[in-house]
């Protein structure tokens, strides 16, 4: 018996046989050529090869994984057709009077050596994908195919998938991907979460050493543990783990396309709540009827500067275009406290929860404000958006927040840049002040958003990073549920509309309270967004 952990990237447990693909990179001899303009022939007629296979693939995937995540293979068709990538083979052909398989790898090499020493985290992502249809290409030049499947349910091993290998997976068959290496983020990743193929990656090389052929495995991808060759009592444990997966696959299945309502009528809004655009796939996948809360300031963590105004507007316009006419609720930035970006320079605080963060930081650096807002504005005209500010206390701090936006507005107009003149503008109820002073603030916004962790922490001073405060943490203390219950009354007083994006959210045990208090929406992560459903239209409110 041996384990393995990796990062669990689709949620689901798996038990079965492995069926290792060790992939070896396309064999490529050099050869001499005299007819060089026949090779060339003979590359042309290969590329034409790999984009009727790559066009399949492309509407194969946008039946299974939908039009967002089938792009990828739009960019495939166009890397395909990049001209610096055939001017670069033709030369290597002429110039070295090669063969196209020759020029194809020493291309791609060379694009790929490019692309992965690149700032831009997107840009180096496309290294993998320069190599797959420099694979596809030579695959269609030596008629060697990719990983056969051979029609058996399996665990596919590997030591990593691309994207056109994992959407061409047959579910029916394939229990599971393991990899030894990929990124959370990658297409792959994406891909198999949309598919609901329980997927690990990161298992490292060790993994893929130890595991052979037909060997029983273990594999969770809920905490991406892997085990191979099982004892007895790891099997039953796992069994028992499966009929649970499947029964929650079955509500999952019975839930999707519902109306999130209750048995007397009243409909909730229950959306998720994101960190970025690779979750918006698992956002749809679990039927989210909107984005309640992107937390934009996961766009700033992780890296030595500020997003740009362009990179940061490619995130907005991709999430609310994948959204469609649903509605996408974009926090703005909340640095600060347990998020920290070095470059914001923040000097060192004693209580960073009570200092220098979020809102605060956007109204003491108009600047950095006003660069996320006019991205968010340009991004509004490709979707439905709402705007909301995080750790409000004060209406003046909306007030002058409001000032930035018409200032930002007024910018676009001028320039002739398009942005949608219905954004809907909300801040987020998560000090007790906002909440005991919302009469005065729901007038000025559209809608409020509970943010039940930070309310809980500031409400009880219990900071929520402190796992010796847990006993004295009571997530239903009535001081919070009282200053929700305040925020939804004088929400609606003023024609707003009220959800909470906090935690407490997905709290079932108290669904029906916040529904009697007239919470208008729920935002919750993807997975528990079916949960959530379930439990709303068991609730009866006339009674
Ligand atoms: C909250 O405080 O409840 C909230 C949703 O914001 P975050 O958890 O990002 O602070
Ligand atoms: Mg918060």
């Amino acid at each position: 018996m041996m384990e393995f952990k990796g990062k669990g990237v689709c949620s689901a447990i798996a038990i079965g046989h492995a069926r290792v693909i060790k992939k070896q990179a396309p064999s490529v001899q050099k050869r001499e050529i005299i007819d060089t303009e026949g090779e060339i022939l003979r590359y042309l007629r290969a590329k034409d090869k790999a984009t009727r296979a790559l066009r399949d693939i492309h509407a194969r995937a946008l039946v299974e994984v939908g039009e967002a995540n089938a792009q990828i293979f739009e960019i495939h068709l166009m890397m395909l057709d990049d001209e610096d990538y055939t001017d670069s083979v033709f030369s290597i052909i002429r110039n070295q009077k090669v063969n196209a398989e020759w020029a194809i790898s020493v291309t791609c090499s060379n694009f790929a050596e490019l692309m992965s020493t690149m700032n831009d985290s997107y840009m180096r992502e496309r290294a993998s994908d320069i190599r797959d249809i420099s694979s596809r290409l030579i695959s269609c030049l030596t008629g060697e195919g990719g990983a056969q499947e051979s029609g058996e349910k399996c665990i596919i091993c590997a030591d990593d998938l691309t994207p056109s290998e994992t959407v061409t997976l047959d579910k029916k068959t394939v229990l599971a991907f393991l990899c030894a290496h990929g990124s959370s983020s990658s297409h792959s990743a994406i891909l198999a979460r949309s598919m609901g193929i329980p997927a690990i990656i990161g298992l490292g090389d060790e993994f893929l050493e130890s595991v052979t052929d037909g060997a029983l495995m273990l594999v969770n991808g809920y905490t991406g543990e892997v085990v191979i060759e099982p004892n007895d009592e790891q099997i039953k444990r796992y069994e028992a783990l499966l009929a649970d997966d499947i029964n929650k696959k079955e509500l999952l299945k019975n839930l999707k396309g519902k109306d999130t309502i209750t048995l007397d009528g009243t409909r909730i809004s229950l959306y998720a709540n994101i960190g970025g655009t690779h979750d918006i796939a698992e956002a749809l996948f679990c039927d989210a009827e909107g984005i309640g809360l992107f937390r934009s300031e996961f766009l700033y963590l992780n890296r030595d500067d500020f997003p740009s105004e362009d990179e940061q507007f490619a995130s907005y316009k991709k999430v609310l275009e994948s959204m469609g006419e649903k509605r996408v609720i974009i926090r703005t930035l909340d640095i600060g406290a347990d998020k920290q970006a070095s470059y914001f320079d923040i000097p060192r605080e004693e209580n960073p929860a009570l200092g220098f963060r979020a809102i605060r930081i956007c109204l003491a650096r108009p600047e950095l404000f006003k660069t996320q807002l006019r991205a968010l504005y340009r991004a509004s005209a490709f979707g439905n958006l709402g705007i909301m500010f995080p750790m409000i206390t004060s209406i003046h701090e909306v007030e002058r927040a409001l000032d930035i936006c018409a200032e930002v507005k007024y910018e676009l107009d001028t320039k002739g840049i398009a942005y949608s003149k219905s954004v809907e503008i909300g801040i987020m109820i998560e000090t007790p002040a906002s909440a005991i002073i919302s009469d005065s603030l729901a007038p000025l916004v559209d809608f409020f958003s509970v943010g039940t962790n930070d309310l809980t922490q500031y409400t009880l001073a219990c900071d929520r990073q402190n796992g010796l405060l847990d006993d004295f943490c009571d997530t239903h203390h009535e001081a919070v549920l009282r200053l929700i219950e305040l925020s939804a009354k004088n929400a609606h007083k003023s024609g707003a509309w009220i959800g909470i994006c906090g935690e407490l959210a997905s709290d079932i045990s108290l669904t029906e309270r916040f529904l009697k208090m007239g919470i208008d929406e729920l935002s919750v992560s993807p997975s528990y967004i079916l949960k959530v459903r379930d439990a709303i239209r068991k609730i009866d409110l006339s009674k």
